[in-house]
């Protein structure tokens, strides 16, 4: 198990880690989440190196660096855990998860599975959520409706959607496994068993 530095979160509440094939709707659901309870919830802004969405700001929804930026934070030794996804690099920093726990903050990570099994292997001692798709159909609907994708990477998201879902049927990978058919219905599943555990 590795350690991750002491004081990366000094709250005696556990992180939570939220993770879903691409287009699910896990940022729709954070933002409501957030927006609900304002002083509970800190998110992790990860590193990547793909480029901004319309509507994404820089430092908020993710710090947008280069490969070699990304790169030379790896040999440092920042991230807790980092990946390669659809062509590019994700990962989550030790310093974006000190951030939130500084300020008394429950750290909410949105990331997918090889994150998963990566933060699993630390002693931060997070909460699994898994949110599934109603299927494969309308997850292609709703990657396509979001209107962020080239087909290709389209493709490849819902290539890697196949295995994400996969692995979730693995008993015990998740503490919780909730379908996002519903979007308000879903939203109450999220949010009761976040509050329940970190009560
Ligand atoms: P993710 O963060 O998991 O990649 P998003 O939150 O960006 O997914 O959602 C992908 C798209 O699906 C968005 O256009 C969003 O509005 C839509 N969406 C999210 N949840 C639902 C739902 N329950 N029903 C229908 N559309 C949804
Ligand atoms: P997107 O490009 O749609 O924002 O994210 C693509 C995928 O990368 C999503 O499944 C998201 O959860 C995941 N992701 C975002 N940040 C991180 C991270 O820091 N680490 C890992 N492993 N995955 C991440």
């Amino acid at each position: 198990m590795t350690s991750v530095p002491p004081n990366s979160n000094p709250t005696s509440k556990p992180p939570i880690v939220l993770s879903a094939p691409s287009g699910t709707g896990k940022s729709t659901l954070l933002t409501r989440l957030f927006a609900a309870h304002p002083q509970t919830f800190g998110f992790s802004i990860s590193h990547t190196t793909r480029q901004p969405r319309s509507g994404e700001t820089p430092g908020v929804d993710y710090h947008f660096v280069s490969p070699e930026t990304f790169e030379s934070l790896i040999a440092q030794g920042a991230f807790i855990e980092h990946t390669r996804f659809s062509g590019n690099y994700y990962g989550t920093s030790i310093e974006a998860v000190r951030a939130v726990a500084e300020k008394g903050r429950v750290c909410v990570l949105d990331i997918e599975m090889e994150g998963v099994k990566q933060v699993k292997r630390t002693d931060l001692g997070a909460k699994y959520v898994f949110l599934k798709p109603p299927s494969l159909e309308e997850l292609r609907a709703r990657l396509e409706g979001r209107g962020t994708e080239t087909e290709e990477s389209l493709g490849r998201r819902l290539e890697r959607a196949r295995v994400e879902l996969g692995f979730a049927e693995v008993p015990g990978v998740h503490d919780k496994i909730i379908v996002n058919d519903d979007l308000d219905r879903a939203y109450e599943e999220l949010e009761g068993y976040i509050l329940g555990v970190i009560s």
